[in-house]
């Protein structure tokens, strides 16, 4: 699926096997049986992570055997990690993900027959593909004040345009003919925005592949309507996060929804569910999530004949409704794991009608050098700064205060917004008021000289007043403002 080799011998692949936590040795020992009764050319490394490890002492979660053996093989399948209580702030599952850059998820959404859902019959076949290392998720967040939280929202362009091109080439490989780029650019303009404007960019570039952009709640809400309409969408991580599992609803829910973590380097293909902790040990965990990502796999690998009949095999096993695991059988009707693994070995070598008929090709991911990204601008101004205060006073008396500290100072005062809403110089509506202010300061005149000096002239005054917690610079690049308005801010 990408350039890197995975670690081969003759043409066997060397694949990290992490079995994870609860359900996750029952599915993974499932999912390797099969596997090998259908003759994937697979050696098997299993390495540790999650509740084990964190109760080892690991503060991670993952082991440095892990993921040395990880950066090794350049290939995992994995089952749920969990985090125990008490142990760390960080899934070992995002740590796994992020330390490997693994800035692909992939996530099919495809009817199965025989799994009764209100939309079965529609075929139902698309592609959630979400950025998965950058925007909320960057994890970086801050108590502004004791009752005020700030998380950062961080999207690159470089990060939209290879989850782009990723998404494009995923498209090409399996046939597909339409990209949707899904986006709240409509809110966020500069975040959201980027994600829109670089998919459109960017997608021009395929022109085999028609595109097109949509906001993220309409496509939500189009997903259910009128999930035939999609092929292959794209989104940043929170979007992609809460849309895909809204996908996996439409299609028999997480228990059956197979996932790749795609990098330059690594791929790590996993279940969607968790660890199932209530069923963990009984025997009675469905596999099916994790054999479609280890189908997933073997086409990452290259082993698209093996991907095939393992497909094959759990479909007609599907379709024909014997031996099914509880949470998909027929009321009364449910077996065990093994039982439901020994069905779908048995009918290794049937064919299904189910499944849509698609050439998979490997897909081409674009290399990115090893370098630190870095994008230039042509002129850059510094025109002001936000300077954000706790204060309990009302913005009348706030606004009061700050004119006045910054008068005899480079900066003028020119609002205040609470939450985003300006409240000073005018307050429209009812804007509730919490502790928690932003005040726009801009340069009277563009910087001559020292502006660090300026602006640690300005902070020195209105500490005095009050306490600040948070700066932002206001700069122009290329001749257009770097930042947003408040709302109400003329
Ligand atoms: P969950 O483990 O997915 O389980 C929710 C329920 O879904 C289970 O109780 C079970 O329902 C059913 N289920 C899930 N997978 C199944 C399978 N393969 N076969 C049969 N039934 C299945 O979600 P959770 O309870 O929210 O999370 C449990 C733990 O897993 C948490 O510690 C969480 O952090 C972790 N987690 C890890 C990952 C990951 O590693 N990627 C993802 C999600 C959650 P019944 O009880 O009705 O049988």
């Amino acid at each position: 699926m990408n350039d890197a080799t995975p670690a081969q011998t003759a043409a066997r692949t060397r694949v990290t096997a992490i079995a994870g936590d609860g359900i996750g040795p029952e599915v993974m020992r499932a999912t390797q049986q099969i596997l090998a009764a259908a003759g994937a050319q697979v050696d098997w490394e299993d390495a540790l992570a999650g509740a084990e490890a964190f109760r080892k002492g690991i503060a991670t979660g993952a082991p440095k055997e892990t993921l040395d053996s990880i950066a090794r093989n350049g290939v995992a399948l994995k089952g749920p990690l969990e985090t125990p209580v008490g142990f760390g702030e960080k899934s070992a599952n995002v740590t796994l993900r992020k330390v490997f850059e693994m800035y692909g998820n992939i996530r099919p959404v495809r009817e199965l027959p025989g799994i009764r859902t209100p939309f079965a019959g529609r075929g139902i076949d698309f592609v959630v593909v979400r950025e998965n290392v950058e925007d909320l998720y960057a994890g970086i967040e801050h108590m502004q004040t004791p009752g005020v939280a700030q998380c950062l929202k961080l999207i690159t362009e470089v990060g939209c345009e290879r989850i782009v091109r990723l998404a494009a080439s995923l498209a090409l490989a399996e046939g597909r003919k339409k990209v949707t780029v899904a986006h709240k650019a409509n809110i966020m303009k500069l975040t959201e925005g980027m994600m829109k404007r670089v998919g459109e960019q960017v997608l021009k570039e395929y022109p085999d592949l028609q595109h097109e952009s949509m906001i993220v709640d309409n496509c939500a809400h189009q997903m259910v309507i009128r999930p035939e309409q999609f092929d292959v969408t794209v989104m940043t991580n929170m979007n992609g996060d809460i849309l895909s599992d809204l996908a996996a609803g439409l299609v028999g829910g997480l228990g059956v929804a197979p996932s790749a973590n795609l990098g330059d380097a690594c791929a790590m293909f996993e279940a969607v569910h968790g660890s199932a902790p209530q069923i963990a040990g009984k025997g009675l965990a469905n596999p099916t999530a994790l054999l479609l990502s280890a189908v997933m796999m073997l086409r990452h690998i290259g082993d698209f004949a093996t991907a095939r009949k393992v497909e094959h095999a759990l479909y007609v096993t599907l379709e024909e409704g014997k031996d099914l695991t509880g949470d998909i059988a027929a009321p009364g009707q449910g077996v065990g794991t093994q039982a439901f693994t020994d069905r779908v070995i048995a009918n290794l070598g049937r064919e299904s009608a189910a499944v849509p008929a698609r050439e998979y090709r490997p897909i081409t991911l674009q290399r990115w050098p090893a370098i630190t990204w870095y994008k230039a601008a042509a002129t850059r101004e510094l025109v002001g700064v936000d300077v954000f205060v706790e204060s309990e006073r009302d913005p009348r008396a706030i606004g009061i205060t700050l004119a006045a500290a910054a008068e005899g100072s480079a900066f003028t005062l020119k609002m205040i917004s609470s939450r985003g809403t300006q409240v000073w110089p005018e307050q429209g509506g009812n804007t509730f008021l919490v502790d928690h202010f932003r005040a726009r300061f801009l340069f009277r005149e563009p910087p001559k000289g020292d502006a660090v000096a300026e602006i640690t002239d300005l902070l020195n005054r209105i500490g005095r007043q009050h306490r600040w917690m948070h700066l932002e610079k206001l700069q122009r690049f290329d001749g257009a403002d770097a930042f947003s308005k408040a709302q109400g801010e003329g």
